[in-house]
């Protein structure tokens, strides 16, 4: 058995599910509904570098097929 496999199939399957469930209350998964990501440019100070729209769902915030 390859470790690295499972883990990796472990990783992915972990990943669906949670797609899975904010597919089902309809909320984008990249950005968990928000409609945005911050970028942090330091993880000694965290300060907010920047928020972008998300790609995913285009700044909805909502999940969508594509
Ligand atoms: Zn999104």
């Amino acid at each position: 058995m390859n470790f690295l496999q499972a883990l990796s199939d472990w990783n992915k399957s972990r990943r669906e599910q949670y797609r899975t469930e904010l597919e089902s209350i309809g909320k984008c998964p990249d950005c968990r509904g928000q409609g945005y990501n911050i970028i942090i440019s330091s993880v000694y100070i965290p300060t907010y570098e920047s928020i972008l729209d998300c790609h995913s769902c285009n700044g909805t915030g909502s999940y969508s097929e594509s």
